[in-house]
């Protein structure tokens, strides 16, 4: 069967269709950077070409922009959303697009693809289920993460006032992490929105992945092009941060080839459907990916690594693992396969 990936060219969706290959089967993946998708056909996929074709969206949140792309497709694997931290505006330069991209595509599936589709996919986050909590949290699919919905919609309430009078104050900056997780919050509460208002005939589930390390398979020019998540990694193993910075709250992390297996399951799995999966292989600190890179590459120079105490925070991935079958790779070939892959650079 044939199966439409959305941003075939980013870190994710690179590997969630080169699985697909692997497993038989064709795969149409969306792309508005082509010559990143012509790269993938001569490259990682050039032993499936023939099971492989490219899809130009430009821009996703046009209207009808993935009208053409979802005909005769079976199921849909939508990963494409911006996940960057350059925010002027939350809404313009993050939460539109993730949101009006999440709809266009759920609006070309009901009217476009056609009686055969069966299920759609939706690359949440975790960042749609993480909100502040105290110690001994267990973070599990049963939560949302309104915290930073709440951020971005006081932030859009103050400019509207601000713009309307000018004496009033002008809105505070949020910060650009605030805005990520609400772009995913938001795009994901618009898929649970669009299935209970419009019934379509196709059947949904979410996968919310924490931070994703691992093998980096798509067309990366430089460094800094590298994806974010893996961006973070690589900063240590480059000697680009000087020191270790965990950050508040508990970090999860989950290897690449398990996100796209999470996708490619929730596709195929009878239960899964109507059902969102945190998809987290552990708890990681900064500390201990420096110790995994130091043990590795023990010439390069690292951050002093501080002594600080394990985060009493914790994750839930039992459902993934029940539901999903998924088996979750360590930490440490995680982190070691993400460096083979960027160590180039
Ligand atoms: P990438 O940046 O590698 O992939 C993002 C993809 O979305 C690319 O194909 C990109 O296209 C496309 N895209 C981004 N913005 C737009 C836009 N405005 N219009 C059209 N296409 C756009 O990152 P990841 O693979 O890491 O992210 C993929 C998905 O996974 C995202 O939904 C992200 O939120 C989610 N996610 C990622 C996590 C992580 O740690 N990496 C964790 C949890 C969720 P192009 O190649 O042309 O830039």
């Amino acid at each position: 069967s044939l199966i439409l990936v959305t941003g075939v060219t980013g870190y994710i969706a690179s590997w969630t269709a080169l699985k697909l290959l692997e497993q038989g089967y064709k795969v149409r993946g969306t792309a508005r950077t082509l010559n990143k998708a012509e790269y993938l056909k001569k490259g990682p996929y050039a032993k499936y070409a023939d099971n492989f074709e490219i899809a130009e969206v430009a821009d996703l949140q046009k209207d009808a922009a993935f009208d053409e792309a979802v005909k005769g497709v079976d199921g849909i694997a939508h990963i494409a959303s911006p996940f960057h931290y350059n925010v002027t505006d939350p809404y313009r330069d993050l939460i539109d697009p993730a949101v009006n991209g999440t709809i266009s595509l759920l609006k070309a599936a009901k009217n476009h693809a056609g009686p055969q589709l069966k299920r759609v996919v939706i690359t949440s986050s975790f960042a749609s289920i993480m909100e502040p909590h105290g110690d001994g949290h267990v973070f599990d699919e049963t939560q949302w993460n309104r915290h930073s919905i709440k951020i971005c919609e006081d932030y859009k309430k103050a400019k509207a006032e601000h713009e309307q009078d000018p004496s009033k104050p002008a809105p505070k900056t949020v910060a650009p992490n605030e805005a990520y997780r609400a772009s995913k919050s938001l795009a994901e509460q618009a898929l649970w929105e669009f299935v209970k208002t419009e019934s379509p005939a196709f059947e949904v589930a979410a996968v919310n992945p924490t931070f994703v390390f691992g093998p980096v398979i798509h067309s990366v020019k430089d460094a800094e092009s590298i994806n974010t998540s893996v961006f973070l990694l690589y900063k240590y193993f480059a000697g680009i941060n000087k020191t270790i910075e965990e950050g508040p709250g508990v970090k999860g992390y989950v290897d690449v080839r398990d996100v796209a297996d999470a996708h490619i399951r929730a596709l195929q799995v009878e239960e899964a459907k109507g059902q969102r999966f945190l998809n987290v292989g552990g708890i990681f600190t900064w500390a201990e990916v420096v110790g995994i890179l130091k043990e590795a590459f023990p010439d390069r120079t690292y951050p002093e690594i501080p002594t600080t105490s394990p985060p009493t925070l914790s994750f839930n991935n039992k459902k993934s693992i029940d539901v999903l079958g998924l088996n979750y790779i360590s930490l440490k070939d995680s982190v070691l396969a993400t460096v083979e892959s960027v160590k180039h650079f």
